[in-house]
């Protein structure tokens, strides 16, 4: 099984990291493989786009629709976590959003570290544990959940100075645990790491179908993908647990959406074909066809912007997103 690191950037826009010092990021793209114009869900939202990420399926398929109301565990049943649990791999999460506890079954994850972030400082501290656990205890997954970039973009508007800071800071927060990844590749524990995001974001908000809404990045750098690789077409935030799955070299579940990975190259096991394997190498990369996608059929329930319920974060500790 191989070792593989997920950092989530929430609200993290693919033409941010051009705008803004990301030396970090920069450098896993330099020697990994960058697809800047993935794809996430609608509704736009942290949890949907995390169960999506998850669970490889659309919100309306696994029934987390909004941020604040408690999710249908039924797409926890088929999470990453859950897959590799099952097939005996150790994981551990790293969150400031308690909500993302949903994200797997009480005993799916091995170590977990929720600690609320109101600062880059905090959430450095964050980055810096989760580097540390990485150093001690070698999980097979981790995710660690980086939340400044989108407190910002809400606060201040995305691609606003602050917003750019925070993606600067979000970066910064990558730094230990890429350098942990580093030392423990040098001992030949073959780590992989995938950055990706959930949504991006526009003015102060991430509701709508705007394009600066639905396009993120996605990074991956490890031994099992292409260095200096740059993925054209289109990748959805679905694509992500089959990936990870494939680059784990484990068994992707059955109820994915998508069968396969789009971005790692090796060995294609011949149990787990993936047809689009040959186009991601470097100079041969071909635009994805445009296929009929569940994702960007006609919304089928209308919904407002406004009715989402806010939980004062002063009352209650609970920071309500939108
Ligand atoms: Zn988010």
């Amino acid at each position: 099984m191989n070792k593989t690191l997920l950092i989530l950037i929430d609200g993290l826009r693919s033409d941010a990291i051009a705008r803004t010092a990301t030396p970090v990021l920069d450098d896993l793209m330099e020697t990994g493989m960058v697809c800047l114009s993935g794809q996430t869900v609608e509704p736009s939202l942290t949890l949907p786009a995390h169960f999506s990420i998850f669970s490889s399926l659309p919100p309306y398929s696994h029934g987390v629709m909004t941020n604040t109301a408690t999710p249908d565990m039924s797409g926890a049943a088929q999470s990453l976590f859950a897959q590799i649990k099952a097939q005996g791999g150790t994981t551990a999460a790293f969150y400031s959003w308690d909500h993302l506890r949903n994200l797997a079954f009480p005993g799916q994850v091995d170590y977990t570290l929720v600690q609320r972030v109101d600062s880059p400082k905090d959430q450095k501290l964050l980055g810096n544990a989760a580097a540390r656990h990485l150093i001690t205890h070698r999980p097979d997954f981790t995710f660690v959940y980086l939340e400044w970039a989108d407190l910002m973009g809400h606060a201040h508007g995305w691609m606003s100075d602050a917003y750019l800071s925070a993606v600067t800071q979000c970066d910064q927060a990558i730094q230990k645990m890429a350098e942990a990844v580093h030392t423990l590749n040098k001992k030949g524990f073959g780590f992989h790491i995938v950055v990706v995001s959930d949504h991006g974001g526009q003015e102060k908000h991430h509701l709508s179908n705007h394009l600066d809404n639905l396009t993120i990045p996605f990074i991956a750098h490890g031994n099992m993908i292409r260095s200096g690789g740059h993925l054209d077409g289109s990748l959805s935030v679905l694509d992500i647990a089959p990936t990870i799955s494939r680059i784990m070299d484990i068994s992707p579940h059955p109820g994915w959406q998508e069968p396969c990975c789009k971005i790692s190259s090796g060995l294609a096991r011949k149990d787990f074909p993936c047809s689009t394997l040959d186009n991601i190498l470097p100079g041969s990369v071909s635009p994805r066809q445009p296929k009929q996608n569940p994702l960007f059929r006609p919304w089928p329930y209308p919904y407002k912007t406004n009715t989402l319920s806010i939980v004062s974060p002063k009352s209650n500790n609970i920071r309500a997103k939108n």
